[in-house]
């Protein structure tokens, strides 16, 4: 097998959000195009199970969730996190899919994994649905590599814009993990959390707030910062929670990243897995809101993860 594979499933347009949504299907076909377009490996997704959404989410939640989806409606689970007949389907393929990249990287078939799939999972916290996103799909994977394969020092990156408070939440007392995120500060962006002080449990959580107006350079310093405690931590596995709505033309938020950005962070992550963990990273794909900031930054992305 290629040293570098997606993971995706046309079962994930089946999440119906509604025509005036932002995280609709057309992101996830923008993104499946380009897979296709670069001609990379496709592996499809395989659904998660029970045990699976167990490792990281209360068994109240997944119950809760299971007597909505069995309604086989359209729902709300909040104020912007939809649901449709589809969306069972949907959200285990992204979960299960997150598994699978980490059983392919750990068992030595593939270098690194892209996994493309929607609703995005970053917001989900160990007993909510929360902005957009109904599993932890991140944050499942970490705890996946660390309970079932025996690993001792799992790290997921998040620079999606948003803070990824749902995995914060699902690691902050998993002292065997490093959550690090970048984000637009809370004070002027959704979710409100990620601040400094955020520190986890056990100094295992690291926020990098970035200023609303700020650029690459700005960008840069934050993560050299991030990297060299990454590298300090030793990750065995590097988990990526990649969203693209910091690039300049998303109108969702207010930093200014550009192609080049996306590309210099995903290479420079690459070096660290390189020297730590035998270049195994697995990414998984989160928010991007605007057709072309979501098609630069994913190309950029995946060139930098594919070469
Ligand atoms: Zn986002």
């Amino acid at each position: 097998m290629s040293s570098f594979v997606t993971i995706t499933h046309e079962d994930c347009l089946g999440h119906d959000t509604g025509p005036h949504h932002r995280e609709r299907p057309w992101r996830l076909e923008t993104v499946r195009g380009l897979i296709d377009e670069m001609e990379l490996p496709v592996i499809e997704a395989r659904e998660a199970s029970d045990e699976d959404l167990l490792l990281g989410h209360d068994p109240a939640y997944l119950e809760a969730l299971e007597e909505v989806f069995a309604r086989q409606e359209h729902a709300d689970l909040d104020s912007d996190t939809h649901v449709s007949p589809g969306s069972r389907r949907a959200s285990r393929l992204g979960a299960g899919g997150a598994l699978q990249a980490v059983d392919l990287v750990l068992s030595g078939e593939a270098k690194r994994v892209f996994v493309a799939t929607r609703p995005p999972g970053h917001h989900a916290t160990r007993t909510r649905a929360m902005g957009f996103c109904i599993y932890g799909n991140t944050g499942l994977a970490a705890l996946h590599a660390l309970e079932r394969h025996g690993l001792s020092r799992v790290a997921v990156l998040d620079f999606d814009v948003h803070h990824g408070n749902g995995t914060q939440d699902i690691l902050w007392d998993e002292p065997r993990s490093l959550f690090i995120s970048s984000h637009q500060e809370p004070k002027s962006l959704w979710p409100g959390t990620g601040a400094r002080s955020e520190t986890g449990a056990h100094d295992n959580v690291l926020n990098l707030p970035l200023a609303s107006g700020s650029g690459a350079s700005e960008m840069k310093v934050a993560w050299e910062d991030g990297l060299a405690r990454l590298e300090a931590f030793k990750p065995e596995l590097i988990i990526v929670s990649a969203g693209f709505d910091a690039h300049r033309e998303d109108d969702i938020s207010g930093l200014l990243w550009t192609a080049g950005d996306y590309w210099w962070l995903t290479n420079a992550i690459r070096g660290v897995a390189r020297r730590c963990c035998e270049g195994r990273i697995v990414s998984c794909l989160e928010g991007g809101y605007n057709p072309t900031a979501l098609a630069e930054g994913a190309t950029a992305h995946l060139e930098a993860l594919a070469r």
